[in-house]
Order: structure tokens, then sequence, then C-alpha cells
């Protein structure tokens, strides 16, 4: 079962997307508090995190900014609808996507779907064997060792197999 954190201060809307989530079979958790939840999330290892902005004692974009430097749990950020500039900031730090209040359920749950895929994702080609959630990659059985960048690029160009791409894009998705 995929386990979602939610973070989010708001009580209602908290509420109402995890009520949801757990409808379509999904485990969830709420945290409330920015600090509290990036330490749960540097301890567990959630299939998805739900990130509101606006949060006490730690907004959600330092949130993302501290987990990023350990860890790639997919982020959907939750921004309100006049703060463009973290939107800005969150793809820049490492948002997998992000929505703005006020949004539809449906919308966010086909995003988490989609997500969640691409995090699930496993790539062969040939002798080559790349596993998206565990980050390994091998090569006729043989482990191999990427930075990171490497890794997110060698994930882009295998998930636009068969497509032409500029070097602009790659640009955009890797850096
Ligand atoms: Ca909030």
């Amino acid at each position: 079962m995929n386990h979602i954190l939610i973070v989010e201060d708001e009580y209602k809307i908290a509420r109402f997307i995890s009520l949801e989530l757990q409808h379509e079979g999904y485990k969830t958790t709420i945290i409330a508090d920015g600090r509290e939840a990036l330490d749960d999330m540097l301890e567990n290892d959630y299939d998805l995190i739900v990130l509101d902005v606006m949060l006490p004692s730690l907004n959600g974009i330092e949130v993302l900014r501290r987990l990023r430097q350990s860890k790639d749990t997919p982020v959907i950020i939750l921004t309100a609808r006049d703060q463009i500039v973290d939107k800005v900031n969150g793809l820049d730090i490492g948002a997998n996507d992000y929505m703005t209040k006020p949004f539809a359920i449906e919308e966010l749950l086909a995003r988490i779907r989609v997500n969640i895929k691409k995090n699930n994702a496993q790539y062969v080609l040939g002798g080559l064997t790349v596993d998206v959630k565990s980050h390994q990659v091998r090569y006729n059985d043989t482990p191999i060792e990427l930075t990171k960048k490497e890794f997110d690029l060698l994930v882009f160009l295998l998930s636009n197999r068969n497509k032409v791409i500029t070097r602009e894009q790659a640009l955009d998705v890797v850096w």
C-alpha cells in the first residue's frame, strides 16, 4: 500500500485530502508543523509527500530544500494562488509537481498517481536496468555508481526514449 504524507496546517484541508486518499486505497499520515514534518520524512520512507508552503516553524520551501539534501521522495507542493514565487522556488529546488489552492481534488489525485508511478518505474534497455525508486543502475548485472545528476539525466533520457529532446529540455529537467 502506498503511504502518503500530508503536510498541511489547515486541519480541514488536511483531513479532506486524507479521506479522499484513503478512499482511493492509500495509507496517509498528517503533520501540521514544518520542522516536525521534516524530521519525520527524513526518518520514514513515504511514497509521496503533499507539502503546503505556509507552515508553522519551517515553511514548505525550506522543508523541501533540506529534504532534497538526502532524499528523492516525490513531492507535490501546495501553494496559494498568489504565491508564484513559491511555485518557482519549489520547482527549482526539486518539487516534482505543484498545485495551486483552491484545487480540484480529482486533479490532485491524478497527479499523485502519475508521480508515484514515475517513481516506481523500472527501465530495461539492452543490458541496462535502472530502478528509479531504489536508484539502482546495473549493466549486465554489474552495479554502476552514478552521481545524482547523472542518474536524473539517465532517467530523463530513458523516459523519453525514441523522442528527440533538446539540450534546453534536459537542462530544465535535470538542472
Ligand atoms: Ca498552510
